[in-house]
């Protein structure tokens, strides 16, 4: 399942990227009718609190309108409307860019507890399994749980 999400749904698609989903997103301030383009020429389930968006040409084969406000509400509806998985394949992707992540050295300025290191090829960013990770996992995982209902 490829998705998108519009600005409005910035923190829920970071989260999951997290989760590992392949999650596209446009600049602020991309216009609507661009967003349903991109959705629709490259197969992906467009996310958007927009009803509006809904007017647009063959909107409705791609849009999947959230109702719920914050991230947890939105995270809960998402995982009804589309069976989100939040242990996909955790912390795969980058949450920058949504590229997929490729293990790499160990940089020597790291801290010492870190055993691998992971590397977005196109920006370049690092990643690593630290305190932060740990508990961004916990968050995943109670989802998980949590909206199972
Ligand atoms: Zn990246």
């Amino acid at each position: 399942m490829r998705l998108l999400c519009d600005e409005m749904l910035k923190g829920l698609a970071r989260w999951l990227r997290a989760a590992g989903y392949d999650v596209g997103m446009e600049p602020d301030g991309t216009a609507d009718r661009q967003l349903i383009a991109r959705a629709l020429s490259e197969g992906r389930q467009l996310l958007t609190r927009d009803r509006s968006l809904l007017e647009i040409r063959h909107a409705k084969r791609v849009v999947v309108l959230l109702e719920s406000d914050g991230l947890e509400n939105q995270a809960r509806e998402t995982t009804h409307k589309l069976g989100i998985d939040w242990l996909l394949a955790p912390f795969t992707r980058c949450s920058r860019c949504n590229t997929l992540l490729a293990e790499a050295a160990r940089p020597a300025d790291f801290p010492p507890d870190v055993e691998r290191a992971f590397r977005c090829p196109r920006c370049d960013k690092y990643y690593w399994h630290g305190g932060h990770v740990r508990r961004m996992r916990r968050r995943l995982e109670h989802w998980r749980t949590a909206f199972a209902e």
